[in-house]
């Protein structure tokens, strides 16, 4: 008899897993999938880290949760810097000082600021009714036009005038030359890459993959409690209906270069180009290459697109009718005894790795009494 039945091998699963055991308590986990690991799964092909489900860039300003990952990986000093390509321009991101300078030729920030204060003031917009002039009204019509414009209308597969303005509420501007993306005291990529993070985790702990917690549930008893980070509304058999994804489509191939982008994260930000991003994965691990060169080098282009039932599922979208569906199945789920729902399918929220473990910790010392 296992103490506890955890669903899913992603990072909050594992985290579980291995508190529990730690504190003596015997776990079975199941994977649909045929390998461990969730969406932070790397696979290793011809020497470079693929992250098959998307970039995974672990930044994060908990200590706790920092020294917790640091147990199960060493992480090199990787800082993300993606560039924007709009038409044959390119610019730095996040928004800064590089990014305005290059848009405008100015150099200081009171020119910078001067020039967004303008062109916010030349827009007269006093109450923005959707997505566009929502941001018009933060950063002025240049910003918007290069660099927010066709990106997010293909993120969300519409129109921004047709999206709503609440989607946007700040829109960070730096007036420093720091391309540092996130401002979190720490960051980097585990060396070697995400999976043997899981498998460690998951060391001397029961594991079935290519195994559905539905079918396996049918047969099986032997458990005394669950903890379900798949998708909630399955779990409740969509009988109130199916919460909506926005979802990720990947092209991974591989370039016979040393380098096609010269960055790991290059944006697409014109609409005319179909793809939000290509990812050079390579350049996730730049010590790899120090150590020994590749003439080679694999890439993924990130098409955004409707998700569908059956699909995988990647970012819940957090309009009304959603975020009040998931409240009912939220309310079953507060009833069901004897489940956990975690992470982000099972609590239906975009979760960055360190909030996962953050709260699967909590899951944990609170299963314990702690
Ligand atoms: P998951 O990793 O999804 O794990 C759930 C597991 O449950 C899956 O393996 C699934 O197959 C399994 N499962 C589901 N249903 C069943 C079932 N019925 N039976 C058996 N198994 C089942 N975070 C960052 O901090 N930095 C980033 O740069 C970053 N980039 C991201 C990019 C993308 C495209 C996405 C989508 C997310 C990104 N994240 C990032 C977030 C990160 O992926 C999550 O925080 C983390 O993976 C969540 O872990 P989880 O265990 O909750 O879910």
């Amino acid at each position: 008899m296992y103490d506890y039945l955890v669903v899913g091998s992603g990072l909050y699963g594992a985290v579980f897993a291995r508190e529990m055991e730690n504190a003596g308590k015997r776990c079975l986990v199941l994977e649909k999938r045929d390998h461990i690991g969730g969406n932070i799964y790397t696979e290793e092909v011809d020497g470079i880290h693929v992250h098959k489900y998307g970039a995974h860039i672990f930044h994060t300003s908990n200590e706790e949760v920092w020294k917790y990952i640091n147990k199960y990986a060493e992480f090199n000093n990787y800082i993300n810097s993606p560039v924007a390509v709009y038409g044959d321009e390119l610019y730095n991101l996040p928004f800064n000082m590089n990014t305005f300078s290059k848009l405008w030729g100015i150099r200081t920030p009171a020119e910078a600021k001067a020039k967004i204060a303008e062109q916010i003031a030349d827009l007269h917009i006093t109450d923005p009714q959707n997505l566009e002039e929502q941001a018009l009204s933060l950063v002025g019509r240049d910003v918007y036009e290069k660099l927010i414009k066709g990106y997010t209308e293909k993120q969300w597969g519409r129109d921004c005038k047709d999206l709503p303005a609440f989607i946007i509420k700040r829109l960070p501007l730096r007036f420093t030359y720091n391309n540092n993306y996130f401002n979190d005291v720490y960051q980097g990529i585990p060396k070697g890459g995400y999976t043997q993070i899981i498998e460690k985790l998951l060391e001397n702990v029961d594991v079935m993959t290519e195994t559905d917690f539905f079918e396996y549930r049918r047969e099986h008893d032997n458990f005394k409690k669950i903890v379900f980070t798949g998708m909630i509304d399955e779990y409740f058999d969509y009988r109130l209906g199916h919460l909506e994804y926005r979802t990720v489509r990947f092209e991974t191939e591989r370039v016979e270069d040393a380098s096609y982008q010269g960055n790991a994260v290059v944006n697409y930000t014109a609409k005319e180009v179909p793809y939000t991003r290509i990812i050079e994965h390579k350049h996730f691990e730049p010590e790899l290459e120090a150590e020994k060169p590749k003439d080679y080098t694999i890439i993924s282009r990130e098409y955004s697109t409707e998700w569908k039932p059956g699909i995988e599922p990647y970012y819940p979208v957090n309009d009304e009718k959603n975020s009040k569906l998931y409240e009912a199945y939220r309310e079953l789920a507060e009833k069901e005894e004897n489940v956990i729902f975690g992470g982000r399918l099972g609590q239906y929220k975009y979760y960055d790795m360190d909030k996962v473990i953050d709260a699967a910790l909590a899951a944990a010392r609170k299963e314990l009494g702690k």
